[in-house]
């Protein structure tokens, strides 16, 4: 009984006395059981039918199709439940309760005045936002609280197909999370917007959109919600990229790991706006300005949850260490070429190599230490 019911929409398997039942809009599970048929009513005569066991029949009731194609159709818009109401939560709720979408949100804090003022419904039960049924539970939480959140939802009180949707910025975790936890009734698309509430605040224009779609069932009505929920980020003019989790996570932690990374140590130097800024200074600050303003948890969770992150974080420990040793490298190189040239202009004799004293300061801002108080020979 339970495996045919997701063919219902697109097959329609039904029993004589279904028939009856779908027609006067009663149709439900329950009718599915093995009674004697009634005759069928006369506009159901001409049906062409096929036996199946029992007293089943599959009617290819093709008429029936266009209806329901045009009831999905119909309407573009989802009703879309927020798991994790935070900065993200909140900043995708603004864009889609604009597009029309309904929007409810669940979070570990009560957010309710905060979602009446962007026109969401705020539940502080778990319990009442899933028995509203939305078609998308669209998991906005931290990476490092997603498995604790979503082995709390009860799930049981949701449609068995409802679409589940993750925007964590780490891939291969989720996707494994989601395989583990959620049952195979329920659809999966692991997303990933690569922008947030700073660099998305004006416009969703010209901005990657990562998605995999991880389990997402035939039926015409799932394969439509999945696209209705993908649209609303391609109509906002996000670059849409499919690619698979594990490419993802290779690729965020060559780019978007070590952005936060940079951000995140040009922060500890506390810098600040000078009168003489260049473009790529202007740059950097931006750039400490749009990862500070992210959670430490986040940045946490790129590290901890793609396995990537470790090599890219050596990589540019060693880079750091390079740069630096070419830079002495350079220096010492300039300073044995004038040594040498005045040795060899004295014939040998060892003198002062007074341009020494005409380098650039070092590092430190100070100049180089004269003869006297250094060792150079
Ligand atoms: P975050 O610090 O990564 O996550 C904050 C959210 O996690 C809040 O909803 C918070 O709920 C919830 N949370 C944290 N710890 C929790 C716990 N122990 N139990 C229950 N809930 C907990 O910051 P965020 O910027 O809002 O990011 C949310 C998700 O979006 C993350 O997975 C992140 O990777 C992803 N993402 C963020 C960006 C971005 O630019 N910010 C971009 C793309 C994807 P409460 O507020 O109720 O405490």
């Amino acid at each position: 009984m339970h495996s045919i019911f997701p063919t219902i929409s697109r097959f329609s398997v039904l029993s004589h006395s279904d028939h009856h039942h779908l027609h006067g809009g009663r149709y439900n599970r329950q009718t599915l059981s093995l009674r004697v048929p009634p005759p069928l009513p006369p506009h159901l005569r001409n049906i062409k039918t096929l036996p199946l066991r029992r007293n089943f029949t599959i009617s290819a009731i093709d008429a029936a199709q266009p209806k329901i194609n045009g009831s999905i159709a119909k309407s573009n818009t989802l009703k879309i439940a927020i798991v994790g109401f935070g900065n993200f939560g909140q900043f995708l709720a603004k864009t889609l309760v604009r597009q029309g979408h309904t929007i409810l949100a669940h979070s570990r804090t009560n957010y309710s005045a905060v979602a009446a003022e962007l026109g969401v419904s705020f539940y502080f039960n778990a319990d009442d936002l899933c028995e509203e049924h939305p078609d998308v539970i669209l998991l906005c939480t931290s990476v490092l609280s997603a498995e604790k959140v979503l082995r709390s939802l009860p799930l049981q009180r949701l449609k068995r197909s409802t679409l589940f949707v993750d925007v964590l910025s780490v891939k291969e975790f989720a996707k494994d999370l989601f395989l583990q936890i959620i049952p195979s009734d329920f659809d999966i698309l692991c997303t990933h917007p690569m922008f947030g509430p700073e660099s998305g605040k004006d416009s969703w224009k010209g901005l990657t959109f990562v998605y995999e779609k991880v389990r997402i069932g035939h039926d015409e009505s799932r394969v439509l919600r999945c696209e209705k929920f993908l649209d609303a980020f391609a109509k906002e003019g996000c670059i849409m990229k499919e690619m698979t989790c594990a490419e993802h996570d290779q690729h965020a932690a060559e780019s978007q790991f070590i952005t936060h990374t940079v951000g995140r140590i040009l922060e500890k130097l506390d810098l600040d706006s000078t009168p003489i800024n260049t473009n790529g200074y202007e740059k950097l600050l931006d750039l400490v300005e749009n990862t500070s303003s992210d959670s430490f948890d986040l940045y946490y969770g790129l590290f901890m949850y793609n396995k990537n992150a470790m090599e890219q974080l050596d990589r540019l420990t060693v880079a750091f260490e390079m740069l630096k040793k070419e830079l002495a490298g350079h220096l010492h190189e300039v300073l044995r070429k004038q040594l040498f040239r005045a040795r060899e202009q004295n014939f040998g004799v060892l003198q002062e190599p007074r341009a020494l004293l005409k380098l650039p300061p070092n590092g430190n801002g100070h100049a180089l230490p004269s003869r006297s108080d250094s060792a150079i020979s």
